[in-house]
């Protein structure tokens, strides 16, 4: 939809200037359920994987594209982001980009990262923002050009990552980070939890039609073996409880009082989710 939304410029121009900040993207599933991410600029042919969970499924994808890996984006320190990375690295030369709060842990890192950095692939540019809440390290690239955000274990299709070490609050801060993000933002997750997601969405948000027509999606995936990733960000504000979290119905759902504040409806919903 992103791409049809662009495509009306109104003469050559317009489509010469757009060329630049319109990447390549290929998603493909890595150990059983993380989500591998490519993106190419075109225009320069720079490359990055965002996360590396695993060697092969990466190294496979480079040569079905016939890519050139430039650089490795790392969102945070966990094993399942980054243990392809020493593998990749010495097969691409790619540069690691990891976050500076995590920099003791991801091996072979380049360059280090913090809140309000940019970084580039070629000519595509993405802006930092540090994303705690499911871990204190967390990172989140923002190609705002292009239209796409890399959100790793912070926000997922229909949901949101685990909070593991910080209070819940935080994760919460952090995920109102993307809610003013335009519609057709394409949000990639670092896991396809979709199905478990969606059920959870019907539960918290039975009245909302547009969670059962995004179960319904979710199911056909699954039987088609795909994945809902990328979700448009449009798409997620209607439907992602965990985001919806400032809606009188999830208010209600966790009996609390709607018009009161998000912080304590996400929290309470955070925790309905851990025992789902
Ligand atoms: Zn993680």
């Amino acid at each position: 939809m992103a791409t049809v939304l662009r495509g009306i410029a109104s003469d050559d121009e317009d489509i010469e200037a757009m060329a630049g900040t319109h990447p390549e993207i290929r998603t493909f599933l890595c150990r059983s359920d993380n989500i591998g991410v490519l993106i190419r600029d075109p225009a320069t042919g720079a490359c990055a994987a965002i996360d590396v969970p695993e060697a092969e499924p990466v190294l496979r994808a480079l040569a079905d594209t016939g890519w050139r890996l430039t650089d490795i984006l790392v969102t945070h320190r966990h094993a399942d982001h980054i243990e392809g990375i020493p593998e990749v690295k010495r097969a691409t030369g790619a540069r690691v980009t990891a976050p500076a709060k995590a920099a003791g842990a991801v091996p072979e890192v380049d360059v280090t990262v913090s809140e309000g950095d940019t970084v580039r692939v070629g000519d595509l540019v993405a802006q930092v923002w540090e994303t705690p809440g499911h871990c204190a390290d967390h990172v989140t690239y923002w190609f705002r050009e292009a239209g796409v955000v890399f959100a790793g274990d912070t926000l997922f299709t229909l949901g949101c990552g685990r909070v593991m070490e910080s209070p819940p609050e935080t994760l919460w801060q952090s995920l109102t980070r993307f809610l003013p993000l335009p519609d057709e933002t394409q949000v990639f997750s670092g896991h396809d939890y979709v199905l478990a997601n969606a059920r959870f969405a019907r539960a918290a948000d039975p009245d909302n039609a547009n969670v059962n027509a995004r179960m319904a999606e979710a199911e056909r995936a699954r039987d088609e073996g795909r994945f809902l990733i990328p979700s448009l960000l449009g798409v997620e504000r209607a439907t992602n409880p965990f985001l919806r979290s400032t809606e009188p119905a999830l208010a209600r759902a966790v009996d609390l009082t709607p018009g009161g504040d998000p912080t304590a409806v996400f929290v309470a919903l955070r925790a309905w989710k851990n025992r789902f």
